[in-house]
């Protein structure tokens, strides 16, 4: 039986929803949340993504205000950037678009910015908050990835759960919060030994390689749960023949982009899996919508109000 396709874009619209309806009740009250976008140089990946993010504010009804430094900012003028963000009160969430070029010393950027504010969750006191299970700001990919399997109605609890990856971005975040949510955690990376046999013990599997479609069938017992994280720009056309030979709709894109958006998962597991996550429309519009969703949050918890919808610490 095909998998149950867990579709990004319609829980991430129900996200939207509730942090609009939060919005207009705080704004009723004469708080409207925002969210500033640091963005450095003119990476176009990066333009895209804020642009993305800028949009979704707007739609949400959350101020928010761009800066752009030139590619050759210091880490000093970033620092004296984020700490006058730091002092004004408007301002509920502060976003550090990454990449930052080679000469600013990223951590010590991310870690300037107050961690009430830290609406990526990277702050190493929200990291700390999250491992031991206090309220504070999680980052919005794995957040994202926790409403999906909770709203899909996906067993958390008791389950064997397998995140591969464990960057401090997406990995070790999700693993921490299925932690928390009481799944027995595997770690996997690219030191793990013999990683299919220790992906089948999954029946919830995380893939957040950069890797285009390195989960194949054999990584996966039928049934489970498989969340593709992965983001992988595929132009190699042998590349591309072997992910999506047949499937018309893909080679069409393909032959007129030049370029299409494949995960860390073989489209072969859909025939497998118990549930699974399409990309393009499975994790990246969650991504976005917990962003939303943590601004409103850190505007709330800012003012004292403990009581945070969406919470998962
Ligand atoms: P990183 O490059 O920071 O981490 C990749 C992880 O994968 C590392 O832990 C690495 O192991 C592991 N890895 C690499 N190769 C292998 C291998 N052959 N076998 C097992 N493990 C391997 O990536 P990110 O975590 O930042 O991102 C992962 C993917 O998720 C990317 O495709 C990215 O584009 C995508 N992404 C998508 C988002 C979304 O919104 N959908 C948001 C953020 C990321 P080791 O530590 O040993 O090097």
């Amino acid at each position: 039986m095909p998998a149950t396709i867990l579709d990004g874009n319609k829980i991430a619209a129900e996200i939207r929803g509730e942090v609009a309806a939060s919005v207009k009740s705080m704004s009723a009250a004469g708080i409207r949340p925002g969210l500033a976008v640091v963005l450095v140089g003119n990476n176009p990946a990066s333009e895209i993504y804020v642009r993305g993010k800028v949009k979704s504010c707007e739609e949400v009804g959350i101020y928010s205000e761009q800066h752009t430094p030139s590619a050759s900012v210091t880490t000093e003028e970033l620092l004296e950037l984020v700490a006058d963000l730091n002092r004004r009160d408007e301002i509920d969430g502060i976003l550090v678009q990454l990449p930052l070029p080679a000469q600013v010393d990223s951590k010590k950027v991310l870690q300037a910015v107050d961690p009430a504010k830290d609406v990526d969750g990277f702050h190493p006191m929200n990291v700390g908050f999250l491992s031991t299970q206090r309220p504070g700001l999680v980052p919005c990919t794995p957040a994202g990835i926790m409403e999906m399997l909770e709203r899909s109605h996906i067993k958390i609890a008791g389950q064997e759960a397998v995140v591969v990856g464990r960057s401090d971005i997406v990995g070790k975040p999700m693993a921490m919060l299925l932690l928390n949510a009481n799944a027995t955690v595997t770690f996997c990376h690219s030191k793990t030994r013999d990683l299919p046999a220790v992906c089948r013990r999954a029946d919830i599997l995380v893939a957040a390689i950069g890797r285009a479609g390195m989960i194949t069938r054999d990584f996966v017992r039928p049934g489970a749960t498989v969340i593709d994280v992965g983001m992988n720009r595929v132009t190699d056309p042998a590349e591309f023949a072997a992910l999506f030979a047949g499937n018309a709709k893909r080679e069409e894109g393909f032959r007129t982009k030049g370029s299409t958006l494949v995960g860390d998962v073989h489209p072969e597991v859909a025939e497998i899996a118990g549930a699974i996550t399409p990309v393009p429309g499975g994790v990246g519009p969650l991504t976005i919508a917990m962003l939303m969703s943590n601004t409103v949050k850190a505007a709330k918890m800012r003012r004292g109000n403990q009581v945070v919808e969406l919470s998962r610490a």
